[in-house]
């Protein structure tokens, strides 16, 4: 009885979010999109209301200010942002990855210091894992920590670091101990507030998920307090960070799972009102394979999506079944906002139409977050650790 009124209060919170979370993006981020995104615009308006709905804390624990929200809810509405802009979804993203490396891996003290600031969105953070040099293969990171005093000095640079400019934190990957073996054992996670020393060098161009900050930086000299290792023991931060690599799968899988229906609904929209030889182009045949694909793909990935956020929030193993909705929701972006192309002819090959915008973001989902050729060989050693002979 208890579970079943808990259920159904979870269930009505959820709608009453996902209601609110409609009405911003449909009045707040939907009108201001193709501006933005075309100039490179940090949206910081539609972020200054995101802090005042409460998303930077959406899944952190209640107890240190956040919303604590289920992650299968966290996933719902990326999956909206995602599909009226994916960048938005990139600002939320990153952040909370941080937020849940402190909450899993911090002390009380970094959890009561940090967590109520990320939550509200006066800190607002990043991960720092890439170098120019290394990105599958972390343990190879060449940026340094050293010990001085009560103090660490870090020095090294990073790649490709989404939310370092008009963010002001990030988790900071770096080795504690070049000579480790193994490798993973050298390596540290420090929460790095901006300060002397840390130096955005460059804001990187893309060719797609524009607005967002993505950052080249450097780290001269730069000091943290020993208090800023997250969890106050070297030699874990390889650890923590693939420990939120299943969270981080699912929010990536989320995203593709909205760009994927934003080319779905496009697509349907367009098939109907395009007509060719005296007839909507949705009911030549050919047109007619494509949607068919496209939303048979659509629906298989948001049933992988549901199956990894529903068994992350129940505390299972769930590697295997993020990696695979990882690697089918972002491929059906990737499918479907190629599609969404064709079937708009020329049109979707003007600036003046969102399928151009979904098919310059959605390549990024197959590589973030541990590319799709890496999430292949995670299932297929998961298939195999989970039926040995
Ligand atoms: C827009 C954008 C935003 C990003 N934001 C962040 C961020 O906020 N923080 C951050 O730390 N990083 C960020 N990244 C970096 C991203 O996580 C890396 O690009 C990604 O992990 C891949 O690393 P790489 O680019 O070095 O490719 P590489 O590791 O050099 O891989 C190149 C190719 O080799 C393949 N490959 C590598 N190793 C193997 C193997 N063992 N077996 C089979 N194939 C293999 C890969 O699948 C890929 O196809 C961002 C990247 C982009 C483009």
């Amino acid at each position: 009885m208890t579970t079943q009124t808990n259920t159904s209060h979870d269930e009505e919170q959820e709608q009453l979010i996902l209601d609110m979370l409609d009405r911003f993006l449909e009045v707040e981020v939907k009108p201001h999109v193709h501006e933005l995104e075309y100039h490179d615009t940090y949206p910081t308006e539609i972020v200054e209301k995101m802090k005042e709905m409460g998303l930077f804390g959406c899944i952190i624990d209640s107890e240190y200010g956040g919303l604590g929200l289920s992650t299968n809810t966290y996933s719902k509405i990326i999956e909206r942002i995602s599909a009226v802009w994916m960048s938005i979804s990139g600002i939320l993203n990153s952040h909370l990855i941080m937020a849940t490396a402190i909450q899993r891996a911090g002390t009380e003290e970094q959890k009561q210091l940090y967590l109520p600031r990320l939550a509200s969105g006066e800190l607002r953070g990043g991960v720092g894992l890439t170098e120019a040099d290394c990105g599958t293969d972390l343990q190879a990171i060449r940026t340094t920590a050293v010990k001085k005093g009560d103090k660490y000095v870090i020095n090294g640079s990073k790649m490709w670091i989404t939310n370092s400019m008009y963010g002001n934190c990030l988790a900071l990957l770096v080795k504690t101990d070049t000579t480790a073996q193994p490798r993973h054992k050298g390596m540290s996670l420090f929460i790095a507030e901006k300060g002397k020393g840390y130096v955005v060098s460059k804001k990187l161009d893309k060719l797609g998920y524009r607005g967002i900050d993505t950052c080249a930086l450097n780290f001269d000299d730069y000091e943290v307090p020993s208090s800023c290792l997250i969890g106050g023991v070297e030699g874990r931060g390889l650890q923590q960070v693939l420990s939120g690599l299943e969270l981080g799968r699912i929010n990536v899988a989320s995203r593709g799972l909205g760009v994927a229906q934003a080319a779905l609904d496009e697509a349907v929209v367009y098939a109907q009102t395009r007509k060719t030889f005296g007839k909507p182009i949705c009911e030549h045949q050919a047109i007619q394979l494509k949607l068919g694909e496209m939303a048979t793909r659509t629906q298989a990935a948001r049933l992988l999506v549901r199956a990894a956020a529903v068994a992350y929030d129940r505390g299972e193993r769930c590697d295997m079944e993020a990696g695979m909705a990882k690697y089918a929701a972002t491929e059906a972006a990737f499918e479907n906002a190629h599609e969404a192309m064709r079937i708009f002819g020329g049109y979707g090959y003007s600036k003046e139409y969102n399928i151009e915008r979904l098919y310059r973001d959605s390549p990024l989902l197959v590589i973030g977050e541990g590319t799709n050729e890496m999430q292949r060989i995670i299932i297929a050693k998961q298939l195999i650790e989970r039926n040995r002979i």
